[in-house]
């Protein structure tokens, strides 16, 4: 076993996904713990030409999976023949749903032990030890694998764990991936793709967040939430209530079973601040509630704490911040 630690990273259009540099980050500061190198798995579209820049966050090296528009699924055949060439300490993948794939089939196809989504990593002793939280947030599990497990330990990292480094110099030194064997992973193809008309927004990457609530009442209720976030140049999220109602797409709420989102600032409008959904958005740098209800939990934990109706409150602080942008524009 090397002590390398290896990381997947997916490109589009040759820019790596903010993933790929959360990992990159990530490996890196495992890989000086362990001794080893961090080295990329990199794949999708422009990965060839655009890997080298992941040296930036400190990878040394950059192995190319393949540099196609395909399903993520279809470049396991090159990691798995990869990482077993490479033998690493550990292989670090984004628990998204790709990361999720590619992962499941690196368990699968080499039998070593999975972790995940862990929310911290380090190495201790020799061996991947992770963090992961459990029942709904109020219990937080270290898992490191058993003594004898075989190598590499896979974890499936949760978005922000790592926060990228910026600025480096540095570039990874690009190769291709070792032969692979014939696999029904690589039989897949893009026989066409083009852009849909709904704008999907990245939460995990936005840095002014407007979440929603059960409070605001319905898909017209976003609305104003809505105004505030473009007001901002944010991003609209939700509570759990809310994309279980079908007022707004699942993909956009946070907490456990949902997204966890780190912005500099969070507005949780009309929610309640569960603990389902605060394990999503606690590490949010600023945190402003609007409720109408003094005693929402999520009072406890806002910085500013706004106590009244979000539809008096919510436009009337869009017109302000128009008005005061209108101002400085002028
Ligand atoms: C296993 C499990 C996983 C879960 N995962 C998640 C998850 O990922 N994310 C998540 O969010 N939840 C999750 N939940 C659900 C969670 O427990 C809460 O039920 C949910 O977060 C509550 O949503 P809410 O805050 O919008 O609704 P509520 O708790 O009903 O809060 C609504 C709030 O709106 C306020 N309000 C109402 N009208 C107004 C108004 N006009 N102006 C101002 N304020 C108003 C009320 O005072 C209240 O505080 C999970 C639960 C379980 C059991």
């Amino acid at each position: 076993m090397s002590n390398d630690i290896l990381f997947l990273a997916e490109f589009a259009a040759g820019k790596p996904a903010r993933s790929a540099l959360e990992l990159a980050t990530g490996a890196a500061e495992l890989a000086s713990q362990s001794g080893g190198a961090a080295v990329a798995l990199a794949y999708g579209s422009g990965a060839a030409d655009g890997a080298s820049a992941l040296g930036a966050q400190g990878a040394a090296r950059a192995v190319v999976l393949g540099d196609a528009d395909r399903p993520a699924i279809t470049y396991a055949a090159a990691a798995v023949a990869t990482v077993r060439d490479a033998d690493p300490l550990a292989v670090l993948a984004p628990a998204t749903p790709n990361g999720r794939d590619l992962a499941a089939a690196l368990v699968g196809s080499l039998h070593v032990p999975a972790f995940g989504p862990v929310r911290a990593a380090r190495v201790t002793d020799g061996v991947l030890e992770t963090e992961q939280a459990t029942l709904q947030g109020s219990v937080i599990t270290t898992a490191r694998p058993a003594d004898g497990a075989p190598s590499p330990s896979i974890a499936l990292v949760l978005a922000n764990t790592f926060t990228p480094t910026e600025g480096g110099t540095g570039s990874a030194e690009v190769v291709p991936a070792p032969e692979a064997a014939d696999s029904a992973f690589a039989k897949a193809i893009v026989a066409e793709s083009h852009e849909t008309e709904a704008k999907v927004v990245n939460l995990e990457e936005a840095t002014v967040i407007v979440a929603g609530g059960r409070g605001v009442g319905g898909e017209e209720g976003f609305k104003p939430l809505q105004d505030l976030a473009g007001a901002l140049g944010g991003a609209v999220g939700a509570s759990r209530a809310a994309a279980d109602a079908g007022w707004i797409p699942y993909q956009l709420q946070i907490g456990q079973t949902g997204k966890v989102v780190k912005p500099s600032l969070y507005i949780g409008v009309g929610l309640s601040g569960a603990i389902q959904h605060r394990v999503g958005m606690q590490t949010a740098e600023h945190v402003i509630a609007i409720n109408r209800d003094p005693d929402a939990p999520i009072g406890e934990f806002a910085d500013l704490f706004v106590v009244g109706d979000l539809f008096q409150i919510v436009p009337a602080l869009t017109e302000e911040i128009r008005r005061r942008k209108g101002s400085e524009g002028a």
